[in-house]
């Protein structure tokens, strides 16, 4: 709407244009010239405030400017067939929508500075400085440089030497807008914009996000997607970037299928909520962030979202409504190279099925087969076993789209030609718990009455399910993160609609609010604690066991180690290469907040327990091999390398500075 505004207004103005240079052009008579008289030159006239009459600076709070302006154009013209101009003019589509109209008036500013009483006024400092430190995010994500003409310090003066603000009349509608939200009853604190974010616009929120509440966010990259996209992880904690001895870590990670975008948007929504409550002084907020430290990737294949939201616009005509529906159920579900993520991880589920009979086989830290780097490794599914090795998580949870269920591990059926059979984990009761703790705390996914989305045929569910029984898939995430780390992964299906309508993400947040905040609390669920050599140390990679269970947790670098569990009468040992073994006997009441404190000391043992031996299956390898022969190294990182040069010789906005005048704007460059 406001670009057809616009463009109107651009052929309007185009013909006014033209009337002005023939009316202007000849200055002297035709025949004087023929004649062999001198045409002279008008003196100089001393320059005016004239009319602005520049399509992009009609919103300025001011009608008169004056030539040359502060960058020397003599004329409208020159400064009109600019690149300083033109970048004016395309910003708001560039950034996506980001820092409009700021950016645009801010250039105005310079471009066609106030002029009063036939003098040029300069534009504030300080209205610069704040617009360059909320926007530089935006420009950051589509790697371009701060636009020279912007520079605060040249361009722009104190409020002694007489400035004035390029975004006046901007603040009066900004208030009002502010106001009116303000009004709605059901959020009154928190003010968060419920529409989609292009993956700029998510990140630049993330970052913002981060700057408000320094304190307790941090944000961090864990990768780059196959088109160069940073996979943007924010971290909620009372002491960012830091692990803590004895504080659970847990992670949500989104929009892994990029067509499925719900999750995405929650945990966009998320990260602003717990940001502007933690300030607020919500109680519940600050205990949580106080105690726990939260991961949350919103975006783990923004390639493939591209091409959903893009494929969704397309279609979004109400006429074609199944075209809609067909697109959106496949298009962006994999990565740029079309490599679907949720079967992409090492399948250990069938390892695991395979060495369930050797007697001390455990399903716990197996080892990434050899043979799994000679497949192509998406450097998104690279990234994230990266990140999940990096870090002790306790629990996590991963978001999709196209039913309405929590599904819990594990994902392969048992049976390999079983396509939907029950195939619990060691730990059923624990993910029967945790995957409850969400589908409970839903406004609507328990309900007998809810909704399913037609997946299931006849199984009657209160919203959870064991993923095999449902169907059955290898190298999924969930899977991995159960057989190869600490961390108990559930996968979360958000609804029917895989791409909702925009009207229709406020109820999303509203249906899914408390499960989100309630999931996050379970984390500190079961037990913790540290085990210690005699001498006080902490003794890393230490096992916990629980009898009855055949799925071993190990401890974190300090000796510190979190174990969820139902409650009930629990044997635990905790085992370590060179140590005698320590067994306690615990009790867990079924209401307890936090996780009970259990710490073990373990005694130097004279001869070797022979555990490891025996666990230890050498045509497997070790826990600790990841990428052994640098495969991953060898294709992905020179594809993404590649990638990344071509873009640099060439960033994809480049084409819209091909029509400039003259030099072509390299100072938008980055030099990184
Ligand atoms: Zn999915």
């Amino acid at each position: 709407m406001e670009f057809m505004r616009r463009k109107m207004k651009t052929i309007v103005f185009l013909n006014a244009l033209v009337t002005v240079i023939w009316c202007a052009s000849p200055r002297c008579n035709p025949e004087d010239e023929f004649l062999g008289r001198f045409c002279k030159e008008p003196e100089p006239e001393k320059p005016k405030c004239v009319d602005i009459m520049m399509n992009y600076c009609d919103d300025m709070s001011y009608t008169h400017t004056m030539f040359p302006n502060i960058l020397g154009h003599r004329t409208r013209e020159e400064a009109e067939l600019g690149p300083e101009y033109l970048l004016l003019s395309v910003v708001h589509n560039l950034l996506n929508g980001e820092c409009t109209p700021d950016i645009r008036m801010l250039g105005c500013s310079v471009l066609v500075p106030r002029c009063e009483k036939e003098k040029v006024l300069k534009p504030c400092r300080s209205t610069c400085e704040a617009v360059r430190r909320s926007c530089r995010h935006a420009f950051e994500g589509i790697e371009m440089a701060w636009p020279y003409f912007l520079d605060c310090d040249r361009f722009f003066v104190s409020d002694q030497e007489g400035c004035y603000d390029p975004l006046e009349g901007l603040r009066v509608t900004q208030e009002e807008d502010q106001a009116s939200i303000d009004n709605t009853p059901e959020e009154p604190h928190t003010v968060i914009q419920f529409s989609y974010q292009s993956n700029t616009q998510m990140n630049s929120i993330l970052k913002k996000t981060a700057e408000q509440c320094p304190e307790i966010a941090t944000t961090y990259s864990i990768g780059r997607s196959v088109e160069g996209k940073d996979l943007l992880v924010i971290e909620f904690s009372n002491n960012p970037g830091v692990h803590e001895l004895l504080e659970p870590e847990m992670k949500y990670i989104g929009n892994m299928h990029g067509n499925e975008v719900l999750g995405r948007q929650l945990l966009i929504y998320l990260t602003q909520y717990l940001c502007s409550e933690y300030l607020l002084g919500n109680q519940r907020i600050q205990s949580l962030i106080n105690t726990t430290r939260i991961h949350i990737l919103p975006s783990m294949n923004p390639d493939g979202y591209e091409l959903a939201a893009a494929e969704v616009q397309g279609t979004n005509d109400p006429e074609n409504e199944e075209a809609q529906n067909y697109y959106s159920w496949t298009l962006g579900r994999g990565n740029a190279q079309n490599i679907d993520l949720n079967r992409n991880f090492p399948d250990l589920t069938a390892v695991a099925y395979g060495r369930r009979r050797h007697r001390h086989f455990r399903n716990d830290h197996i080892p990434i087969p050899d043979a799994y780097w000679f497949d192509k490794v998406a450097p998104e599914t690279y990234a994230v076993m990266k990140w999940i090795r990096s870090i002790p998580f306790v629990l996590s949870a991963n978001f999709h789209g196209g039913e309405l269920v929590v599904s819990y591990p594990y994902d392969l059926s048992k049976h390999p030609l079983e396509e939907k059979m029950f195939s619990p984990t060691p730990d059923e009761q624990v993910f029967k718990q945790i995957a409850r703790t969400y589908a409970d705390a839903h406004a609507t996914m328990s309900g007998n009455n809810s909704e399913r989305c037609g997946s299931f045929g006849s199984i009657g569910q209160d919203g959870i399910i064991n993923g095999a029984k449902w169907y059955s898939f290898a190298g999924g995430m969930q899977d991995f993160n159960y057989l190869h780390t600490n961390c108990l992964e559930v996968t979360v299906e958000l609804g029917c609609d895989k791409f909702p309508a925009e009207e229709e993400l406020y109820t999303g947040w509203q249906d899914n609010k408390e499960a989100l905040l309630t999931f996050m609390e379970s984390v500190h669920r079961g037990i913790k604690g540290i085990v210690k050599d005699a001498d006080g140390n902490g003794i890393k990679g230490a096992r916990i066991s629980v009898r009855g269970i055949r799925h071993d947790i190990t401890t974190a670098e300090n000796g510190d180690y979190w174990r969820m569990l139902t409650a009930g009468i629990h044997i635990l040992t905790a085992s370590a290469p060179g140590y005698t073994r320590a067994m306690k006997k615990i009790h867990l009441p079924a209401r307890m907040q936090k996780a009970g404190r259990v710490d073990f000391v373990l005694q130097k043992a004279v001869v070797e327990p022979n555990i490891e031996e025996d666990y230890n299956i050498p045509s497997m390898g070790t826990y600790e091999r990841f990428d052994p022969y640098n495969q991953f190294e060898r294709y992905s990182i020179r594809e993404q390398n590649q990638n990344r040069e071509e873009r640099q010789e060439k960033p994809w906005w480049w084409s819209y500075f091909s029509r400039a005048h003259g030099s072509a704007p390299t100072w938008l460059l980055r030099i990184d």
